[in-house]
């Protein structure tokens, strides 16, 4: 025992050097066969390496084996060539605001593709469509739209990437009018495991169209365009903003639960409720007379606002009215990397008065900064579509309970365990058995029939045809096979 223990030290110092060496050979091997790249690759030797590995979640952190810059398809396809031929793991980042940091592929040494250069967006009024590079965040495609007069339907955050957004839904103030982001797309590009560019459409691998839209996040290959349906801004659009006293809590759900399902597809409302707060934010499509009108209804049932308001507006300027960024990042967005942790819920018929009393009481014992939105979905987001995954269609209402900005790790890690230990109890007794997969969650059990219900076996099969050996995966992605 004593000279084994000897000869491990003695050897220690050339187990080093083997290994050290061994990284060298891979890590020179990873840069001469991304040689051609047109695009930058960051390695984790640069200096600027720590600072572009930092995502908008900061609660968990990877370190990729190099970054790599794409600038066009082909760089994509090279990519995934060195990735296959190397077997690394290969992941890609549209704009880094997956809540579990998957863009980075969820584990460490893994090449990550990052799409911000494939950035274009060809816009094409007469066919009212437009051709979106998959690494454009939204702010940038609401402005580039709005200057040409359109939209499209997605979420509400500027510095969300298209990218991962719309591959997994992607909801927003326009969802009731006009769907999903996802349910937008006309066709894509996607670089596949044998690095091959196709093309997806509804009559071209359709069944990649059918699992790219709602299940495409990281999964299945790496989207670089997408072709969306646009549609026409209206001359002016109505933002609203209602604070109400928490008190009346109970009589604002009954409201929402009754009227919302009824309320006109111009309108999206979205409650928000935290310790000693309730307040409602809203957009209607249309002129502030029309909005009036259109909440009418609602408004009367509703306890009477402590403040009220029907601010007329260009759709891009109520964009920036709920962006929480300063206006003018809108359009040049940047992260704003926080701790957050987020639990997702879906709502068919609307809580009851013991559900509301429940989530107030975790909300004002919670050990971190924690807040509810409730998300009024319906109209056109309601319309199931068979040819796309996203199953969230009979759906009254989506939550989102998010904890955020803790001071230490053990704030964070009870924070944490708090926001699992009620998520998974609320979720048993007060609503759906579904979750939406943009809000995606480590912690979150049955994962894969609360994101994809029926479609998961379907979507498993489409993963063996396109990627049986796994290239794209992460820990939470579709499997070749079930367990
Ligand atoms: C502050 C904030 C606000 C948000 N607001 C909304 C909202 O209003 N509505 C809503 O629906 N969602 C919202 N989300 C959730 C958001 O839609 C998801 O986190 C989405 O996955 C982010 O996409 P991304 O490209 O920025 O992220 P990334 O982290 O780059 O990617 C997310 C996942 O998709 C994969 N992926 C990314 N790009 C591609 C690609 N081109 N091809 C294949 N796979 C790819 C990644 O590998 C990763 O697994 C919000 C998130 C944050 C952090």
């Amino acid at each position: 025992m004593k000279l084994i223990k000897q000869l491990n030290i003695i050897l220690l110092p050339l187990w080093c050097i083997l290994l050290i060496s061994l990284v060298n050979v891979n890590a020179s091997a990873l840069s001469s066969c991304l040689a051609s790249i047109k695009g930058q690759t960051v390695y984790p030797n640069n200096k600027t390496f720590p600072s572009l590995i930092i995502d908008e979640n900061i609660y968990v952190n990877y370190t990729p084996s190099v970054l790599v810059y794409a600038v066009n398809n082909q760089d994509v396809q090279t990519s995934v060539n060195c990735a296959v031929k190397l077997k690394m793991g290969i992941s890609a980042r549209s704009g880094g605001h997956s809540y579990e940091k998957y863009d980075l592929g969820g584990r460490n040494n893994v090449m990550v593709v990052d799409l911000t250069n494939i950035n274009d967006i060809i816009i094409d009024s007469k066919s009212q469509t437009a051709k979106i590079g998959a690494g454009n965040r939204l702010g940038v495609i609401y402005n580039k739209l709005s200057q040409a007069g359109f939209l499209i339907p997605a979420g509400t955050c500027p510095s969300v990437g298209i990218g991962g957004h719309a591959l997994g839904g992607g909801y927003g103030f326009t969802g009731r009018k006009y769907g999903f982001a996802s349910d937008n797309i006309i066709s894509m590009e996607m670089v596949d495991a044998n690095g091959k560019l196709l093309k997806i459409d509804n009559a071209t691998n359709s069944d990649l169209f059918f699992a790219l839209r709602g299940a495409g996040g990281g999964s299945y290959g790496i989207v670089t365009s997408f072709v969306f349906h646009i549609h026409p801004t209206p001359p002016q659009v109505t933002s609203m903003k209602f604070q109400f006293n928490p008190n009346q809590v109970q009589q604002l759900f009954k409201a929402y639960n009754d009227v919302g399902p009824s309320l006109d597809n111009n309108i999206v409302l979205s409650i928000s409720l935290s310790k000693g707060g309730l307040s409602i934010d809203g957009l209607y499509l249309g002129p502030s007379a029309n909005a009036k009108n259109a909440m009418k209804q609602f408004l009367s049932e509703a306890p009477k606002p402590t403040s009220s308001k029907f601010i007329p507006q260009s759709f891009f300027d109520s964009v920036k009215t709920f962006a929480y960024v300063p206006p003018n990042e809108v359009a040049n967005p940047k992260h704003n990397p926080y701790f957050f942790k987020a639990k997702s819920f879906l709502v068919n018929k609307g809580l009851t008065s013991q559900a509301i009393n429940t989530m107030i009481d975790f909300l004002n014992n919670v050990s971190c900064d924690t807040y509810a939105l409730f998300d009024l979905f319906g109209g056109t987001a309601n319309i199931n579509d068979v040819t796309s995954s996203l199953i969230h269609r009979d759906v009254l209402y989506g939550i989102q309970l998010l904890g955020q900005d803790w001071n230490s790790k053990t704030q964070g890690d009870k924070c944490i365990k708090q926001l699992n230990d009620f998520g998974k109890e609320f979720q048993s007794k007060f609503t759906s058995y579904f979750s939406y997969q943009n809000y995606i969650d480590r912690d979150l059990d049955d994962w894969q029939t609360r994101y994809y219900g029926q479609n998961f076996k379907r979507l498993i099969e489409i993963k063996a045809k396109y990627d049986p050996n796994n290239l794209f995966n992460f820990p939470q992605s579709i499997p070749v096979k079930t367990f």
